[in-house]
C-alpha cells in the first residue's frame, strides 16, 4: 500500500498537469469509486498505467502528451480513445506541430479521428456545426474561424499532422483539443496549454 500511493505521488508527480492543474480535474477526481473503500484515490489512476510505472519511470505519458522540442506526437485508437489528456505547449515555440497517428485498424467512415483545437468555450459548437457539415468535410464547417488548428480527419493506419502559430493562443484562455468525429469528443478531448 505505501508503495502504490508512492508510486501514485511520484506519478502525480510527473503529470503535474495531470494531478495539480485545478481546471481540469475531470477524471481525476470524478471518480472516487467505493470498491475499494482503503485506497479511494487507487480509482483515479487507472492501476493499468500505474502497474507497469514499477517497471518503467514515465507513467506521465499516459496522460500528458511527449512534448519534443515544439512537436507532439498523438496517437488514437480503435477504441475511440486519445493517449493523452493534456497538451502543454512551450511559450519559447514560435509555431508548435502536432501529429496524430491512429494506430487503429478501422476506416476513417466508423473511427475517423483528427485533432481540433478551439478555446474550450467553443468547442461544442464546433463540433455540432462538423457533424453537420459531414464526413466529406471531415466533420469541420468550411472555414471556421473558431478552428484554430485541425489535422485531416484519418482512418486506421494513417497519419496527419497541423503546424500552428503560438501566437494564436492567447494567455489566460482555456483551450482543448478534440476529435469532432461525431460522438467521439465525449471521450476524445485534453487540455491545451501554453506555458
Ligand atoms: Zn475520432
Amino acid at each position: 500500500m505505501n508503495i502504490k500511493l508512492s508510486l501514485l505521488t511520484a506519478a502525480c508527480a510527473l503529470a503535474l498537469s495531470a494531478c495539480g492543474n485545478g481546471s481540469a480535474p475531470s477524471s481525476d477526481t470524478a471518480a472516487p469509486a467505493p470498491t475499494d473503500a482503503t485506497a479511494p484515490t487507487e480509482a483515479a489512476a487507472p492501476s493499468e498505467t500505474a502497474t507497469p510505472a514499477e517497471a518503467t519511470p514515465a507513467p506521465a505519458a499516459a496522460t500528458d502528451a511527449a512534448v519534443t522540442g515544439c512537436e507532439t506526437v498523438i496517437e488514437g485508437n480503435d477504441a475511440m480513445q486519445f493517449n493523452a489528456k493534456a497538451i502543454t505547449i512551450p511559450a519559447s515555440c514560435a509555431n508548435f506541430k502536432i501529429t496524430l497517428n491512429h494506430v487503429g485498424k478501422m476506416p476513417v467512415a466508423a473511427m475517423g479521428h483528427n485533432v481540433v483545437i478551439t478555446t474550450e468555450g467553443n468547442m461544442q459548437g464546433v463540433i455540432a456545426d462538423g457533424m453537420a457539415a459531414g464526413i466529406d468535410a471531415g466533420y469541420l464547417k468550411a472555414g471556421d474561424d473558431r478552428v484554430i488548428a485541425h489535422t485531416d480527419l484519418i482512418g486506421g493506419g494513417q497519419t496527419s499532422s497541423v503546424s500552428f502559430a503560438v501566437s494564436d493562443l492567447k494567455a489566460g484562455e482555456a483551450y482543448k483539443f478534440f476529435c469532432s468525429f461525431p460522438g467521439h469528443a465525449a471521450l476524445m478531448n485534453g487540455t491545451v496549454t501554453v506555458q
